[in-house]
């Protein structure tokens, strides 16, 4: 294919996510979407438990839950990758890989409430990554007064987002609900009929009532996006009309800026403004080649590099692995360069294995095709990969190339889990494997001190949900424990250590010398530095120390738990030509800091929640506060916000604060008590930190 064949075609992909806070319309919209694009038959309706989305049928009925991470659907000639986010917060492994390979997204505000904790968490997420987004004010047939509340939500969004809209249409209604919108670019009004599940709006004329506010929005809406094309700059200050096509390309340039958002609405449920949004992700949100930049390590080093460049060499990014009743294990792609095709082999270059690609499945709504080949660009699911995982790299060559992997949180509670019945033991064993495969912040290990197998996740629910998963999918039922916060122990001084490993017992002798100096490594996880000096150690011992090293951190001296965030240099060390051997090595990194745990001042790690508190009311507000200053909480102040301050009668108010995880467990029944019932809040990981001295000492006394 040539290389002009190849943009135009990859220039109408769009990758993209679509997210909102909870049951702000997200899987409506994604309903809407797959219906009008064609690749469904009938419509499902959320409440009536059919979204195409959350599951297939013949999948439902086999009690195995796939969550198709990918969906491609085909609108106004652009391939639309749907990407799929969840919508919990405890999931967010789901939205960092989902937010990782999308190009560009849609962010949707429910019109009634306005923009919400977890919009506000996704958002910040997003634009971590620097997705362009639209955003869709949803819900637009349930409020009252539609010219106020668009406005109210379009205010919530400029505050709470601290986002630059773009506000492309006007909702046209007064008190029952929109009836029709008006498209500012192209100075057109769509009505919409009760009940038109095909949304064929008529077109006609901007009514005259709305003549003066579309004037006025227009030419805000030019002026915000005018900076980005000179020529057209001149033109439209010169007084000249701009057309429909400029003021696209303008719009378009200063989305994919990523600092200015279009703003479209409508009602999902009442079929009004979905294709609108549809021709808004193909007009303003990026194609692949828009987002060429990508990171990577090149030998080691951290580089931007083109998808662009070297066509030849493919590279592609596990993003998702799955297990399919029909297939086996499925891995979805993120193609970046080059092609895969079906039928041959590629290299895991991150795990230096060979992997058989014996088929490449597009996934639709309701359907897989069968395809022989994806280019760079797109996202497909690979079958029959036995080794790769999330994150890893995958290329036709043996190449130096490493794309930027996907970071997940740590996990951050534990639970102590047993099967019920004991001969369900192994098959306990390979329901773990295979879900903490498909679920990276989803851990496991057998604790072979208590007998105990310990999960941790990312919050409650999670682990809830992956004990649901258990039963349902693999027919285990399990006992659980209490929840438990995941601690994590680290050093608080440097220290020298020469460890000298040496065993003499008739047969072949065990000789190696290590010096290593340990050193807090605050925030950095675990690092190993090599400063060996001439040739005391054969290179070839070097991984072997790492390894020991990093064995000897799994578990703890002060209560068990791994340690985190120190910096192991290898300084120097001896060996004997004859007895030296990697075992002998990986022994002395081992006990290096194993057998001289009493030189090393320690300390106990905690993980601190950012939990935010909504709908408080005046008379709530004093012992919602109490209630976080009693779990050693300490309140965020917001920028934006200022100084928190009690709402007054009548109004209410959301609240921010960090707390440790260890102080709020249950506290939604707190929560509900002191609130009457109205507080809402969530929870998310913000980081670790040190255990204060008297909490310490008396986790140390319990577990004596
Ligand atoms: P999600 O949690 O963001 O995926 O939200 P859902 O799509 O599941 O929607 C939550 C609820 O809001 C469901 O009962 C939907 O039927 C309803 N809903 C979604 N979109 C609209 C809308 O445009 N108007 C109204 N009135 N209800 C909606």
């Amino acid at each position: 294919m040539s290389e002009e064949k190849f943009q135009n075609l990859v220039k109408k992909i769009r990758n993209i996510f679509i997210a909102a806070h909870i049951d702000h319309g997200k899987t409506t919209i994604s309903e809407r979407i797959l219906y009008y694009t064609k690749k469904i038959r009938n419509i499902g309706e959320v409440h009536e438990g059919e979204a195409t989305m959350d599951y297939l049928d013949e999948e439902k009925k086999r009690g195995i839950t796939i969550g198709a991470a990918a969906t491609t659907v085909t609108w106004k000639d652009h391939k639309i990758n749907l990407i799929d986010t969840p919508g919990h917060i405890d999931f967010t492994a789901e939205v960092e890989r989902t937010l990782r390979v999308s190009d560009g997204g849609i962010i949707v505000v429910d019109g009634k409430s306005g923009a919400q904790a977890q919009t506000e968490t996704v958002w910040n997420q997003a634009s971590k990554y620097q997705n362009p987004r639209l955003i869709f004010i949803n819900k637009m047939d349930s409020v009252d007064e539609v010219s106020k509340k668009f406005a109210e939500t379009c205010q919530s969004i400029q505050k709470k987002l601290n986002a630059s809209s773009l506000i492309c249409q006007l909702p046209i209604g007064k008190y029952q609900g929109i009836e029709g919108i008006i498209d500012l670019v192209e100075k057109k009004a769509y009505y919409f009929t009760p009940g038109d599940k095909e949304e064929n709006p008529e077109v006609k004329e901007i009514p005259s009532s709305y003549e003066k506010q579309v004037q006025e929005f227009r030419q805000k809406l030019i002026e915000k996006v005018i900076e980005h094309d000179e020529g057209i700059a001149n033109k439209y200050l010169s007084g000249q009309e701009l057309s429909v096509s400029e003021i696209k390309s303008l719009i378009r340039v200063a989305t994919l800026t990523g600092k200015h958002f279009p703003v479209f609405c409508g009602s999902a449920y009442k079929h009004v403004g979905v294709k609108l949004l549809l021709d808004g992700v193909a007009d303003y949100l990026p194609s692949p080649l828009d987002r060429h930049e990508i990171n990577a390590l090149v030998d080691g080093q951290e580089k931007k590099i083109s998808i662009l460049d070297n066509p030849s060499e493919t590279l592609a990014l596990a993003f998702k692995t799955i297990r399919d009743y029909f297939v086996g294990k499925l891995t979805f792609l993120r193609i970046y360069r080059g092609k895969i095709n079906a039928n041959s082999y590629i290299h895991n270059l991150t795990n230096g294995t060979v992997e058989r690609v014996s088929r490449l499945l597009r996934i639709h709504a309701n359907e897989r095709e069968i395809v022989s080949e994806a280019l760079a660009g797109d996202i497909i699911a690979a079958v029959g990969f036995k080794n790769t995982s999330t994150g890893d790299t995958l290329s036709n060559e043996k190449g130096n190339v490493l794309l930027e992997t996907i970071n997940f949180a740590e996990p951050v509670i534990s639970l102590a889990i047993e099967p019920k019945t004991k001969k369900d033991q192994d098959e306990l064993s390979k329901g773990l494997k295979i879900l903490s495969e498909e679920d990276p912040t989803f851990l496991f290990n057998y604790n072979s001190e208590t007998g105990q197998m310990i999960i941790s996740g990312m919050g409650e629910l999670h682990l809830e949900v992956l004990i649901n998963r258990l039963l349902n999918e693999f027919k285990i039922q399990v006992n659980s424990g209490k929840p438990e916060v995941a601690y994590r122990e680290t050093i608080k001084n440097s220290v020298f250590i020469e460890h000298i490993h040496k065993k003499q017992t008739g047969g072949a002798g065990e000789y190696a010398v290590v010096q290593l100096q340990f050193e807090p490594n605050p925030g950095q996880g675990f690092t190993f530095v090599d400063a060996l000096k001439g040739e005391d150690i054969p290179r070839s011992f070097v991984k072997p120390i790492e390894q020991g090293v990093i064995r000897s951190l799994s578990v703890g001296p002060l209560l068990g738990y791994p340690l985190v965030d120190v910096k192991a240099i290898l300084l120097g060390g001896k060996h004997h030509p004859v007895d030296s051997s990697s075992h002998a090595f990986e022994r002395a990194g081992h006990d290096a800091f194993k057998e001289n745990t009493d030189k090393f001042e320690l300390t106990l790690l905690e993980p601190i929640m950012e939990i935010e508190i909504g709908n408080i009311s005046h008379d709530h507000y004093g012992a919602v506060l109490a209630s976080i200053s009693s779990k050693r909480g300490k309140i965020v102040i917001d920028e934006n916000e200022g100084e928190y301050e009690n709402p007054s009668e009548g109004d209410s108010k959301s609240i921010k604060a960090k707390v440790p995880l260890a102080e709020i467990f249950g506290y939604s029944t707190t929560l509900r008590e002191i609130t009457g019932g109205r507080g809402v809040h969530s929870l998310q990981f913000s980081h670790y930190q040190e255990v204060p001295l008297s909490v310490r000492e008396k986790l140390i006394d319990k577990k004596k």
